[in-house]
């Protein structure tokens, strides 16, 4: 219940509608845009030339060929670059689950409170057992797991016999 009510309280902290971590990934492709070259076709392909690289954008299909934007959800530097070029706000391109009404509705249903076990009325009804335990297909192994620990001692024992 406490975190619940941390992560409401959390958004409070968010200095735009999109989270923390995306904002930080668009304000760092931000800062690499100055040193891209921008063809743009004038309707909504671009070619953004990066050293020996051109990736290709395509702002309605949401796609760039560095492939980032689809992965991720956040415009990749090449996007930015993009819609800094026609004066758009990246922010606006960044996929609605990083965004606050998301976040917040994700939140929007409480824990509601309960007491405890030993304040629970007594049943009338058989106790509930755990299923009985199959045996799986396939041979069964023939060697003994050997817990984690149990390995290390047996190195151990063979170390000492060899002194
Ligand atoms: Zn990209």
């Amino acid at each position: 219940m406490d975190r619940h009510g941390d992560m409401i309280k959390f958004t409070d902290t968010w200095i735009s509608d999109i989270s923390p971590m995306a904002r930080l990934i668009l304000e760092d492709n931000k800062e690499i845009v100055r040193k891209l070259k921008v063809n743009w076709n004038h309707e909504i392909g671009f070619e953004i030339q990066d050293g020996d690289y051109k990736h290709i954008v395509d702002l309605v299909k949401k796609t760039c060929t560095c492939r980032l934007w689809q992965l991720r959800g956040i415009p990749c530097k090449y996007v930015v670059c993009a819609l800094y070029h026609i004066g758009y706000e990246s922010k606006n391109y960044v996929e609605h689950w990083y965004r606050r009404d998301t976040f917040l509705r994700a939140y929007k249903y409480f824990i509601q409170p309960s007491s405890n076990m030993i304040m629970w009325p007594e049943s009338n009804n058989p106790p509930i057992k755990p299923p009985e335990v199959k045996p799986m297909p396939g041979k069964p192994s023939r060697n003994r797991k050997k817990a984690k620990d149990e390995s290390r001692k047996k190195k151990w024992g063979k170390a000492s016999k060899m002194e």
